[in-house]
Order: structure tokens, then sequence, then C-alpha cells
């Protein structure tokens, strides 16, 4: 899964207003595959979906919350978020045709499809102005273009 994660990012995020909690939560929404992606790249082999990995992916968690000063409630929000990064990767572990990366559109359907519903509850629940709005909808056209790009153009 890849901007699936992002999404339910946004959707804990709808829980609260309070300022640098998405920034928190998305980060620890994607954090196990940020760590896995590019330490994989330098020689570490670390699994980041579970043991060691998972507690490294917590405790940066934990330092970045003291570094953005935000609540007990957003952190918690951030953490649900790693939880449930977890079960999502499911359908992309196997290396035959039921990898959902081996079906480009519908994997873009459940991720798109994943972020419009949280997107939609957090706009609905922020009450945000209309040009905090559209930046949030820009952000979010941006992070469907990254998802096409994933599924059409790298090939995952
Ligand atoms: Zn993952």
């Amino acid at each position: 899964m890849f901007i699936g994660h992002y999404a339910i990012a946004i959707g804990n995020a709808s829980f609260t207003k309070e300022k640098g909690a998405l920034t928190l939560i998305a980060l620890s929404s994607a954090l196990p595959d940020i760590l896995m992606l590019s330490l994989n790249r330098v020689g570490v082999s670390l699994n980041f979906h579970a043991d060691l990995g998972l507690l490294a992916c917590v405790l940066i968690v934990m330092l970045c919350r003291a570094l953005l000063r935000v609540s007990r409630k957003v952190f918690l929000l951030a953490i649900l978020a790693m939880v449930l990064h977890l079960p999502l990767d499911l359908p992309y572990i196997s290396h035959d045709s039921s990898n959902w990366y081996a079906h480009p559109a519908w994997d873009f359907t459940l991720e798109v499809s994943l972020l419009v519903l949280c997107g939609g509850f957090y706009l609905h629940r922020q009450r945000l102005s209309k040009p905090a709005s559209m930046a949030f909808v820009t952000m979010c056209a941006g992070i469907v273009g990254l998802q096409a790009v994933w599924n059409f153009v790298v090939g995952f």
C-alpha cells in the first residue's frame, strides 16, 4: 500500500485540530515503509514492520512528538496510524498474482477510494476555510498523482 497509508493518516487527523498533528500522523503512518525502502538501499535489512524495527519507528515518532510539541492524543493517533499500516500491507506481501500491485488499476482504485473517503471525512470534520480546503484538495490531488506514477509508471 502506498497513498492508502496517508489516507488513514488523514482520517486519524480528522479527530484533532492541533497544529502539527497531520504532519506527525502522516509521518507515523508511512514510517515503516520510508525506513525500509531508504535503509535497504544502504544495506540495513531490519524489518521495520515488526519487532525491533517497529520499536525503532515508535521511538522516532516519540522523538518527533517532542520536537513538534503535540499532545498525547495526537501521539496516540499517530501510533494508531502506524498500527493500521500493518494490516493494510497484507495484500501486498505475496510474490504472485495475488499481490495487489500486480493489478495496478485495482490498486489505484482502492488507494484513491481510501483517500477520497478519508479526505472527505477530514474536510467534513475540520470545517476549513475555503482557501485551506482548496489547499487540502490540491495536496490530495498531488498524492493521487504520486499513486498514478507508482502504479502506472514505476510499475510496482
Ligand atoms: Zn509497509
